[in-house]
């Protein structure tokens, strides 16, 4: 064993990248690699044992591969170890006593309050913390201010169109000039579509993988552990199958691209009661955590295109969501940090509804999406967005507190990703940095998107009334509440003309039957 050392090489849970430019120079003589599981990670929001799971078991595959197959001294402190002072800060301590090293190298953590940790630390501990920019991402977050720089708005479109230049995706050259293929940049007006009346029909099976001997050692401590923590977890595919190494993370990425990509766009927004994976790619975990890498993963979705295995609107509706969304929210993070995550536009201070913990609601659509949550850590975005998130923002749930049910319940969930998601996208808490409107709409949405109003005791037609459903109640009461300021939204005119055909006395009644509803919640 070494006892000193050159570089210390910091490994955290969503950096598993063999291919990080921190392992350019690794000397298996002179470096040690340092990885541990801290419960301060499962309990500074409180994370789901499923998201705690992938996270640990992830982490224990990649050490046991950096080992054998690199042969490599990987430091690595497990949650139950008796010695485990449970803070990044306190074993990066531990082992900087032990190893003496000259210098902490670490790729760019993904959460703007572990980089500030570990500064602190590193500075305690008078060591240079020397930071990689993260190559798994298309762009730099440097890249990203560029663009932002002189702009009024920031807006999705402009900064996808400009990265579908820069990387050639789904580009096309005609007679020396590049153009979008399929000769439009965006084809989410394809995308819309319901289930219909019979529902989805002949649904691909999803890629699980069964729990190997290092899952199973971490569902047991997961279920010893954090035995008190939302959700389930088990030793079934059924109870734990996500990928969690890259051979798995690999896999999950053909069978999504032969079986599931041609219809995606075309489903992308439908949902259906029991249906959790429907033909979305459930790959955001193990890109978070960097078992695959966007660039492979659009590849794969671009060839797919042309061998014409699936459609432009389906890949191109994909391709957005990586190289646009993803790339768009780790800009916007990393630009308004710390003072994004403070930023409340609409002063909303409402408790998060406890059943965001269980699911037990009568409203079909909450309890549906709350619950396969809770099961699998996983829904998909219409579902966070237009049925949770938009709960949430029309019930006026202060935007910190649905920040930390979402950074807790998902398998995916990572911060520089998931605020802009919810405080900005699905909250409107930023006030219009994220997206141009506030997502809200009426239970007529739901019912349009899925059957989840078939089997519900509420009739989304209804304002008020006994059978009125929640959601459409209060998003009018939502219009009412906020007109003045919306009203400078020119994207909001179509909403606010129908809401001023509703009368004074319509009016009243809405907003009293909201606060109704929203003194019964908890
Ligand atoms: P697919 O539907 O198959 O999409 C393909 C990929 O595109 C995803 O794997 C993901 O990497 C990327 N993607 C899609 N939409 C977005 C988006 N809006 N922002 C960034 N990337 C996107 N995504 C996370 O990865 N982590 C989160 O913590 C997270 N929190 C969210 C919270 C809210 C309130 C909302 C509305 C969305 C959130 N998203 C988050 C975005 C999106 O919902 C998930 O990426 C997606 O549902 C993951 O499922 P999938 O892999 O099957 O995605
Ligand atoms: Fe949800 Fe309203 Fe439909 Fe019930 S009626 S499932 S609460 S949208």
């Amino acid at each position: 064993m070494i006892t000193k050392i050159r570089h210390l090489m910091i490994v955290l849970g969503d950096q598993l990248d063999e291919s990080a430019t921190i392992f350019d120079n690794f000397d298996p003589l002179q470096d040690i690699v340092f990885m541990a599981e801290v419960l301060e990670e499962s309990t500074h929001v409180w994370s789901s044992k499923q998201r705690t799971a992938v996270f640990l078991s992830a982490m224990r595959h990649f050490a046991a591969h950096l080992r054998t197959q690199m042969n490599w001294q990987v430091d690595y402190t497990q949650l139950d170890d008796v010695a485990n002072t449970h803070t990044l800060a306190g074993e990066l301590a531990r082992a900087v006593s032990r190893y003496q090293p000259d210098q902490l190298i670490i790729t760019a953590p993904g959460d703007w309050r572990v980089l500030q940790s570990l500064r602190q630390q590193a500075s305690a501990l008078n060591l240079v913390l020397k930071i990689h920019d993260d190559k798994h991402f298309f762009t730099t977050i440097r890249q990203f201010s560029a663009h932002a720089q002189g702009r009024k708005q920031l807006r999705l479109e402009y900064f996808y169109r400009e990265l579908r230049h820069t990387t050639g995706i789904l580009m096309t050259e005609d007679k020396g000039i590049y153009k979008p293929t399929g000769g439009q940049w965006n084809f989410d007006a394809d995308n819309r579509e319901s289930f219909g009346k019979l529902g989805p029909s002949h649904l691909p099976k999803p890629s699980r993988f069964i729990p190997d001997e290092i899952t199973q050692s971490v569902i047991k401590v997961v279920n010893t552990v954090l035995a008190h923590h939302p959700g389930t977890v088990s030793n079934t595919a059924e109870g734990f199958g996500w990928p969690v190494t890259r051979t798995q993370a690999l896999f999950a990425l053909q069978t999504f691209i032969s079986e599931r990509l041609p219809l995606f766009g075309q489903y992308e927004d439908a949902m259906w009661a029991g249906e959790a994976w429907l033909y979305h790619s459930h790959l955001s975990s193990a890109l978070n955590l960097k078992l695959i890498n966007p660039r492979e993963v659009l590849a794969a979705a671009e060839a797919a295109y042309h061998r014409g295995d699936a459609p432009i609107e389906a890949v191109e509706g994909f391709v957005r969501q990586i190289l646009g969304w993803r790339e768009y929210v780790r800009g916007i993070y990393w630009t308004k940090m710390p003072e994004y995550l403070e930023l409340n536009t609409y002063n909303a201070h409402a408790a998060l509804p406890s059943f965001y913990w269980t699911g037990d609601t009568s409203m079909n659509c909450l309890s549906e999406a709350i619950k396969q949550t809770l099961k699998h850590g996983y829904a998909h975005h219409i579902q966070r967005l237009m049925v949770t998130g938009l709960y949430s923002l029309l019930v006026g749930v202060d935007p910190k507190q649905v920040h930390a049910w979402y950074l807790a319940v998902y398998v995916d969930a990572v911060e520089w990703v998931e605020l802009p998601n919810t405080l900005g996208m699905s909250q409107f808490a930023d006030g219009g940095i994220m997206a141009s409107k506030p997502y809200i709409a009426s239970g007529k949405y739901i019912q349009r998107m899925s059957n989840y109003c078939h089997t519900c005791p509420f009739d989304p037609a209804q304002r008020v009334g006994s059978t009125a459903c929640p959601f459409t109640t209060l998003y009018w009461d939502y219009l009412i509440q906020h007109q003045d300021s919306l009203s400078k939204n020119a994207r909001m005119g179509m909403q606010l003309k129908n809401l001023a055909r509703l009368s004074p006395e319509q009016q009243q009644a809405i907003t009293v039957q909201a606060n109704q509803h929203r003194q019964m919640i908890n």
